[in-house]
């Protein structure tokens, strides 16, 4: 682990003095490999200040390409970008504002083929995905290699994030969403969203993805769910469960704290 630059103390300087990053984060952060499965409005934010922040590798999978319905949210694009690849404009921007962050811009689709690849040598993954089943497959395939991952969804005013540990000692997304009260009713392409709602949720798991990042505890297993309209937030516990078809979690093994 080699000392930070001249340039990167003095681009850090603000984040460096704050105890729960210091140096010893800073170095972390620089050395970590992150994988965002989305370059919407999930994954627009939260690549931009994950770089700002200093993590060295960004690997953002995404096959889509730049709306004009896509600008209310995804705020790194703009009118020129439109039928550009996502990742790639994505790329370039950050880039532009930090050289020293080795982006992979992967034009293509997360799923069970493509994972292997995609997960190669990635220490973290945060979906940003606005699909149930693209869920499903990141919660199968970083179970499977025993990487930890940051959900998070989006829709009208309301959004929810969480936080599934490398083992699932705290349960899974498939625990989660055999919860009928968890589910999700429906995409923002359906349903419709408030731009600054999905920024919201995108920036709660930057910050929960700069914590594991540097050596903080997570809360593992908490469903957050907040209503972006009155500011109120619900705390969920995922429940570990003994028929989880992913992670067949043995309730003997599990106390609710
Ligand atoms: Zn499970």
């Amino acid at each position: 682990m080699g000392e930070l630059t001249d340039e990167q103390l003095r681009r850090y300087a603000r984040q460096l003095v704050v105890p729960q990053i210091d140096m010893e984060g800073q170095l972390r952060l620089r050395d970590a490999h992150v994988l965002i499965v989305g370059a919407g409005g999930l994954g627009v934010p939260m690549a931009q200040y994950l770089a700002g922040a200093g993590v060295g590798r960004l690997r953002i999978v995404d096959d889509d390409r730049i709306a004009l319905s896509n600008l209310p949210r995804q705020i790194a694009f703009s009118e020129t970008d439109i039928g550009e690849l996502k990742v790639e404009v994505l790329a370039q921007r950050i880039r532009a504002a930090n050289d020293s962050v080795l982006v992979e811009p992967c034009p293509a689709r997360f799923d069970p083929l493509t994972a292997e690849e995609f997960l190669c040598d990635i220490d973290l993954v945060l979906d940003a995905t606005d699909s149930m089943q693209a869920r499903l497959d990141i919660d199968r395939a970083t179970y499977s290699r025993r990487i930890p991952w940051i959900m998070g969804a989006a829709v009208q005013i309301a959004g929810q994030w969480s936080a599934f540990d490398p083992e699932r000692h705290h349960g899974c997304y498939h625990c989660l969403i055999a919860d009928p009260g968890a589910m999700e009713t429906g995409s923002c392409a359906e349903l419709g969203i408030v731009g600054p709602v999905v920024g919201l949720v995108s920036l709660h798991q930057a910050i929960l993805a700069l914590r594991y990042l540097v050596g903080d505890d997570l809360p593992w297993g908490r469903l957050h769910m907040l209503d972006a309209w009155s500011g109120g937030l619900q705390l969920l516990e995922v429940l570990a469960r003994e028929d989880c078809a992913l992670c067949r979690h043995g309730s003997s093994q599990h106390q609710p704290d």
